[in-house]
């Protein structure tokens, strides 16, 4: 594993967010690629809109949890953020990416 290796993936994920104000939205995200910290992990940001369902959508914009190991040099991260407030109510979003390898 080498720096420029470990800088070069993101990743992907599909959920739904949390149930508020009687629905939730399904999540359909890729993040921004891999952003070194000074402990020797990486995190990254990601900035997008949930679908655009029941008349509205709402916007958020986050950065993950350092990486947490996976078996067979694969790593994920975790999420926990709230979207804006749209339509008076927003929706908190948490779970984890999509594995990807670690270089
Ligand atoms: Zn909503
Ligand atoms: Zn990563």
């Amino acid at each position: 594993m080498n720096n420029q290796g470990f800088l070069s993936h993101n990743h992907g994920s599909v959920t739904h967010t949390s149930c508020d104000d009687n629905h939730s939205h399904q999540c359909l995200d890729i993040t921004g690629p891999a952003v070194v910290t000074v402990e020797g992990s990486h995190i990254h940001y990601s900035e997008s809109f949930v679908m655009y369902e029941y008349g509205h959508t709402h916007y958020y914009k986050s950065a993950s949890s350092p990486a947490i190991p996976l078996p067979n040099g694969y790593h994920t991260h975790n999420w926990d953020f709230y979207t804006s407030y749209d339509a008076a109510h927003r929706h908190h979003v948490s779970g984890l990416d999509m594995p990807a390898p670690n270089s």
